[in-house]
């Protein structure tokens, strides 16, 4: 797995609702299970994760109620944090070497974001769990997920969804005649507005013919299976 190996490198993108199981704090038996699932990956796959943190705050959601956004933002950057520590407690649990990196300096608990860093702990069979969002106000993690799947020079990004197995031509739980969509373009998906990611990153992943695959993580395996190139969901293609 040393110097010349063209593995199959991933970009992993775990929303705040796949932490949170659709409430705020953890579901703890579903990180676990999602750790486990990636674990039976390494050392055939390269796996970086972007981790989101809409189970704890959402800078737009505070802004709402009349916080100052940036503050709010850094607050949602900081919730990522705690959902990689967790992530990284039950990786390790099943016996992955693990690295959080966090774009927002806090040395107790994370290294700092460094790519090239983050390569050579791929190349060793370490996943990099990427925090703290870009260390940005007014970014999404989607934004992160992109952009860090561009700078380590990911194959694709995978974009675990909770509740949802693609992207659909309506919403599934609402409309029955709602259709999974198995191709798309970023063009298709940015002119009708569907809800891939969100418009910042899939204008970055267009600009730059970044591949996409939109999952559900629900089903028995499908984590690992979408880690180790399952065609499954939705494929985003320029
Ligand atoms: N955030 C930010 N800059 C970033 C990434 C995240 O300001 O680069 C903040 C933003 O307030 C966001 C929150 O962190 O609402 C949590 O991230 P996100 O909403 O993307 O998480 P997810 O929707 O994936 O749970």
């Amino acid at each position: 797995s040393e110097a010349g190996g063209k593995r199959r490198r991933v970009l992993l993108k775990l929303s705040g609702e796949v932490f949170g199981g659709g409430k705020v704090g953890l579901d703890t038996a579903t990180v676990r299970n999602i750790a486990e699932q990636i674990a039976a990956t390494v050392g055939e796959v390269e796996v970086a994760i972007v981790v989101g943190g809409g189970n704890f705050f959402r800078g737009a959601e505070l802004s709402q109620a009349g916080m100052d956004r940036s503050r709010a933002d850094y607050m949602g950057m900081l919730g990522t944090v705690m959902n990689c520590l967790a992530l990284q407690d039950f990786l390790e649990q099943a016996g992955v070497d693990t690295r959080v990196q966090s774009a927002i300096s806090m040395a107790q608990v994370a290294e700092a974001y460094i790519p090239r860093r983050a390569i050579r702990h791929m190349e060793k069979d370490r996943v990099v769990i990427f925090g703290a969002g870009a260390g940005l106000p007014y970014f999404s993690t989607d934004t992160v997920a992109a952009q860090r799947a561009l700078e380590v020079g990911a194959d694709v990004v995978l974009m675990a969804k909770s509740g949802v197995d693609g992207v659909y031509t309506a919403d599934p739980k609402t409309n029955p005649d709602a259709e999974l969509i198995e191709n798309l373009t970023y063009d298709e998906a940015l002119q009708r507005n569907l809800r891939v990611m969100d418009q910042t990153a899939m204008t970055m992943c267009k600009d730059n013919k970044l591949e996409m695959m939109v999952f559900g993580m629900e089903g028995e395996g499908n984590v690992t299976r979408a880690i180790k190139g399952e065609r499954m969901g939705t494929r985003v293609t320029v």
